[in-house]
């Protein structure tokens, strides 16, 4: 199966959790492909859909894409669809950090500010409806990096009731509450279902 994403944090955990399902997992990157998507949605979702979709065209293969992003209340729910560009084409991880913290202290609003992740999983296989899948994890944004465990955000992102950033907390953890692993979770039980499904009628 391909998985429409370069991104190396999202592929570890995507492959982690679909371990169970003992299929290849191939990212945009194993597969050499260089072609720019244009993510021109304004939802995750359509922009998962316009991922898994131009790849499973591309290739007449089995396509799962993620979108994701951070949505933070006091920006309205912003950078939500632009979480990887709004800081601009040449900012990496650290810089789109700084560049948020920078817009929440001059709100005015005291740390920490309230937000949560989502994730939209979209699956598309040659031939048959395309599938969703939706996770959302509540948090909030602290203004100083702690931990350096998954990638993005996830420094800057507190659990609350556990006093703990995203980056402090081991994959396994991560995986168990957070936007991805709900949406991974739910795509591997319908495609468990399926197949069960597939194997009665034969
Ligand atoms: P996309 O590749 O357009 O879906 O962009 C997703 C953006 O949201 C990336 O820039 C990440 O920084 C951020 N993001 C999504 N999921 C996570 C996560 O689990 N941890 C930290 N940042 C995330």
């Amino acid at each position: 199966m391909l998985v429409a994403t370069s991104s190396e944090g999202k592929m570890r955990e995507i492959r982690d959790a679909l371990a169970p399902l003992g299929l290849e997992l191939l990212s945009l990157t194993d597969i050499g492909w260089t072609a720019e998507i244009a993510e021109s949605g304004s939802t995750f979702e359509a922009n998962a859909l316009i991922k898994a979709t131009a790849v499973a065209e591309a290739t007449a293969m089995a396509a799962l894409a993620d979108d994701s992003g951070l949505e933070v209340d006091v920006l309205d729910g912003q950078p939500g669809v632009n979480s990887s560009r709004f800081a601009g084409p040449e900012a990496d991880d650290m810089d789109r950090n700084r560049i948020l913290v920078e817009r929440l202290v001059a709100t005015g609003e005291p740390p920490p500010w309230a937000a949560q992740y989502r994730c939209v999983l979209a699956y598309v296989e040659p031939g048959q409806e395309p599938v969703t899948f939706e996770g959302v994890l509540r948090g909030a944004i602290v203004p100083e990096a702690r931990g350096c465990g998954g990638f993005g955000y996830d420094p800057h992102f507190l659990l609350p009731e556990r006093g703990v950033t995203v980056g402090e907390i081991p994959l396994a953890s991560k995986q168990e509450i957070s936007h991805r692993g709900q949406a991974l979770r739910r795509f591997l039980l319908w495609h468990k279902a399926r197949a069960a499904e597939a194997a009665r009628s034969e």
